[in-house]
C-alpha cells in the first residue's frame, strides 16, 4: 500500500502527526493506539516492509481466545508513528486524542504447509500468526482476513490458546494508562505531542 494515503489524508503541519523519518527496527515492533476520534477504537499496527501496517479494532484486542475481534484494515502509517501520542486537532483527519496503549517487539510465526513465510506474504494471503511481546498483551494472535467487499478489508484478530491467554483479564478496560506517559486518554492535551 505504501504511505500515499497517509500523506493524502493529512496536513502534518496542522495535525502534529509524524512524517516518514524513522528507521526500521532490528526486531519488528507492534503498537496499539487508543484513538478517541468520532468513534472510539484501537489502532493495531505491525512493522512490515518499512511501514506500520494498520487496522482499526473497534473493541481492542482480547486476551480471551473465544473472543473474535473485528479489525478493519486502514492506511499504512510511517514507522515514526510508533512513538506518537497526542491530540489531533479539530478539522484534521481522525481529530481527537491518540494514546500509546501498548508497544513492543513481535515475531512472525506464520507457517504455510509447515514452512515459515514472511509477514509480507502472510498478510497478502490474508492469514498471519504473530507473537506479541508487549507491556499489556503477550503471546500468539491470529489475523485472518474474511471480507474484502466494499473497499475495506475486514479481518478478525483472535488470541491463541497459549500460556498468555487469560479469559479473566480485560486490559482494554482495566489497563487504560499510556505505556508512554502513564496518562489516560481524556488526560491528553494538544500541547503534549
Ligand atoms: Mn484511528
Amino acid at each position: 500500500m505504501g504511505l500515499t494515503r497517509y500523506f493524502e489524508r493529512r496536513n502534518l503541519k496542522h495535525s502534529g502527526e509524524p512524517g516518514d523519518d524513522a528507521k526500521e527496527h532490528d526486531a519488528p515492533i507492534f503498537v496499539i493506539h487508543e484513538h478517541k476520534a468520532s468513534n472510539h477504537h484501537f489502532d493495531f499496527r505491525l512493522e512490515c516492509d518499512g511501514v506500520l501496517k494498520s487496522w482499526a479494532v473497534p473493541k481492542g484486542l482480547s486476551t480471551d481466545p473465544r473472543e473474535k475481534r473485528l479489525a478493519v484494515e486502514t492506511e499504512d502509517h510511517p514507522l515514526a508513528y510508533a512513538s506518537f501520542e497526542g491530540v489531533i486537532p479539530e478539522g484534521e483527519y481522525g481529530a481527537g486524542p491518540v494514546l500509546l496503549w501498548d508497544e513492543g517487539p513481535f515475531d512472525n510465526a506464520t507457517r504455510q504447509e509447515g514452512r515459515p513465510v514472511t509477514l509480507t506474504r502472510a498478510l497478502e494471503d490474508g492469514f498471519a500468526e504473530i507473537r506479541l511481546h508487549g507491556h499489556k498483551l503477550c503471546g500468539g494472535y491470529v489475523l485472518k482476513k474474511f471480507d474484502s467487499a466494499e473497499g475495506d478489508d475486514k479481518w478478525l484478530i483472535i488470541k491463541k490458546a497459549d500460556d498468555e491467554a487469560d479469559a479473566r483479564r480485560n486490559p482494554v478496560s482495566t489497563e487504560p494508562q499510556s505505556v508512554k506517559s502513564g496518562r489516560k486518554i481524556d488526560e491528553l492535551k494538544e500541547q503534549d505531542q
